[in-house]
């Protein structure tokens, strides 16, 4: 019986004896070759520190990178937080904006209603001749083609709003044109949260000092346009195209329409006719940074 049991004890010191040495190997190990054990997320956390460091621009940073990396990567600076310039002392002290400055030769291309069907086609040909250009979009719009409108932000196209559902403004309370912007504003932060909203024009271009004043109270500057062909009743892409260049002067605001086959179909023509007359297309922002 002691025999026994003198066995057993044996047996159970030579098993801890193997499970000590066991774990011994298991530390040793891992005090050796610690990113070992782990590769899969050791790989994850040096790509992703990689990526935030990485410059697009250095082709040695970038080399481990498939296109499909290497684009979204483009996209993600794209959009990242640029910083707008400030608008003119001028500009801001002003009750509202109809064009520029007459002392440089910019003008900027303006597209109101949007999004809509057409958005799409519209950016294709602002990114073909590389322009930019202000839309300036209404909420219900930006509800229904929210896609279209994802769209103009992520390819970088500054924003304006243009009320919540187009009504007539001047002809409601002060409290009802706080509700609208606050809204429209709303409708648009949500699919673009560090979009900076600085513009908005009134449905028709009707204003009154409410009016002027709400949007002043939520930081935005109203810009009007100097330049309208009326392309929201006209189907001539031609006659379209013809009164834009010959109106445009030095810090002309030029007011156009989404959604209009006219207004697609002169863009090109209007561009060209612009650059030949030696414009700069900017974005309102470009131009009433410098208007004074
Ligand atoms: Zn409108």
């Amino acid at each position: 019986m002691q025999l026994n049991l003198k066995k057993q004890k044996e047996t159970q010191i030579s098993y801890l004896k193997y499970i000590i040495c066991i774990l011994f190997a298991v530390f040793f190990s891992f005090c050796t070759f610690p990113c070992q054990i782990s590769t899969g997320q050791a790989d994850k956390i040096v790509a992703s520190t990689s990526a935030q460091q990485l410059n697009i621009n250095d082709e040695n940073n970038t080399a481990f990178l498939d296109e499909m990396e290497l684009k979204q990567l483009k996209q993600l600076q794209d959009r990242g937080p640029k910083a707008l310039p400030p608008l003119s002392k001028s500009v801001l002290a002003s009750k509202f904006i109809r064009h520029g400055s007459e002392d440089i030769k910019q003008v900027a291309i303006t597209f109101d209603d949007g999004p809509y069907l057409l958005t799409e086609k519209y950016i294709e040909i602002l990114k073909a001749y590389d322009i930019r250009a202000t839309f300036f979009l209404i909420g219900v719009q930006v509800e229904k083609y929210p896609d279209d409108a994802k769209m103009i932000i992520d390819n970088g196209y500054e924003i304006g709003i243009h009320s919540y559902n187009h009504k007539k403004l001047t002809n409601m309370s002060i409290d009802s044109i706080e509700t609208d912007l606050i809204k429209s504003l709303e409708t648009i932060e949500k699919i673009a949260r560090e979009t900076d909203i600085r513009f908005f024009r009134p449905p028709f271009g009707s204003f009154n000092d409410s009016v002027i004043e709400t949007a002043k109270k939520h930081n935005l500057t109203t810009v009007l346009w100097c330049v309208d062909p009326q392309d929201w009743q006209k189907d001539d892409s031609e006659q379209i195209a013809r009164h834009v260049i010959e109106k445009a002067n030095n810090g002309a605001i030029i007011l156009l329409h989404e959604g209009r086959q006219g207004t697609l179909g002169a863009l090109p023509r209007i561009i060209e006719g612009l650059w030949e007359k030696g414009f700069e297309i900017v974005s309102l922002s470009e131009l009433l940074s410098t208007a004074e």
